[in-house]
């Protein structure tokens, strides 16, 4: 079975709000898509967890879900959120993560060793990465400390402002292009994740502020959970141009299994099928290289289209890449090679 490296699920966040946390993980669950029974039956040996923090009222809650409904559609972008409340989110949310690993089956990478292990079925290495860099104050005193505890990815937003930059509202059909670029704080961010060796996450980044980070960073240019836009204009996915400066930078796409991101169509239709996964990999291997694309499933955070259904569908999405002809060489690249290079790379 071909091993993942995954680059985006929204697990921890299932688990709080369920309530169950880590037992239910180690034990599996009856919903949802990702838990270490499951993981193990499908060859999900890394993934990046998140820690993202929701609004602190329902009402904010509801302005901030994800469009269901049929396309055309533009949501206004969600207020921001206070940094006390993101910072105690974030913590109770790390403490889950450390509490997954603590029966040994899961590790918290410090290290690409951590996910080189889990390729060689190790422990399953849980990359610890903040949606959206909210919990971190806009002096960065914190963002060591959080190093220390784990965090070796950051996105600098979600689909709202911080004190850094701004993310896209959601829409469709809608460009990225949807307003400033990244603050005076954002730009010191950029610097000190690059010095401390954490992994820039731009997906849910406006355009602006992707320029303004492939300006800045060191470090290859990394979209977690993105789609091309070309497909599927979604706000949310990546404009050709955006492609070929991840290309250029030695970086690499997270193709996301998101519904909502595949189609033409808009809307989110989980009867789509898995090939139009596959042809986001064509376009963007014919793009940029099959050196460049990987996945971000976004299991556990969005509509997931049926024929994947749960992280068990990984081994169906292997066939299908092998179906369209690329080779073992080439989907081992797609599956974890790329993304265990990007690491490697990133991380000191
Ligand atoms: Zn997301």
């Amino acid at each position: 079975m071909i091993p993942f490296i995954d680059g985006h699920n929204d697990t921890l966040l299932a688990l709080r709000l369920d309530g169950q946390g880590g037992p239910a993980f180690a034990a599996g669950r009856d919903e949802g898509h990702l838990d270490l029974v499951r993981a193990r039956a499908s060859g999900f040996a890394a993934g990046f967890f998140a820690v993202y923090v929701l609004p602190e009222t329902d009402e904010e809650r509801l302005a901030s879900m994800l469009p269901k409904g049929p396309a055309p559609y533009l949501q206004p972008l969600p207020a921001p959120i206070s940094l006390d409340h993101a910072r105690a989110e974030a913590e109770a949310m790390i403490d889950l993560l450390h509490q997954l690993a603590s029966d040994g089956e899961l590790v918290v990478a410090r290290g690409a060793e951590d996910v080189e292990a889990a390729l060689r079925e190790g422990p399953l290495a849980a990359i610890l990465h903040f949606e959206g860099a909210e919990p971190v104050d806009p002096g960065l005193a914190s963002l060591e400390t959080f190093y220390e505890r784990g965090l070796r990815s950051l996105g600098l937003v979600w689909s709202r402002p911080n004190a850094f930059a701004e993310g896209v509202a959601f829409g469709f059909p809608a460009t990225p292009d949807t307003g400033p670029g990244l603050t005076a704080a954002g730009r010191r961010l950029v610097a000190e994740s690059n010095r401390l060796g954490i992994l820039l996450d731009l997906s849910h980044l406006n355009e602006h502020g992707f320029w303004d980070v492939a300006r800045l960073s060191q470090a290859p240019l990394v979209a977690s959970h993105s789609n091309a836009h070309a497909l599927s204009p979604n706000s949310r996915n990546l404009t050709d141009a955006q492609l070929d400066e991840i290309g250029r930078s030695g970086g690499l796409v997270g193709i996301t299994f998101h519904a909502g991101m595949l189609g033409p169509e808009g809307g989110v239709d989980p009867s789509l099928p898995l090939g139009r996964i596959v042809d986001h990999v064509d376009y963007v291997v014919d793009r940029i290289g099959v050196e460049h694309v990987g996945f971000g499933s976004d299991f556990d955070g969005a509509t997931i289209s049926a024929e994947i259904g749960d992280v068990t569908g990984l081994p169906r999405l292997a066939d299908a890449l092998r179906d369209r002809g690329y080779g073992d060489d080439e989907i081992a690249k797609l599956a974890h090679a790329n993304w265990l290079r990007v690491l490697r790379k990133t991380w000191r």
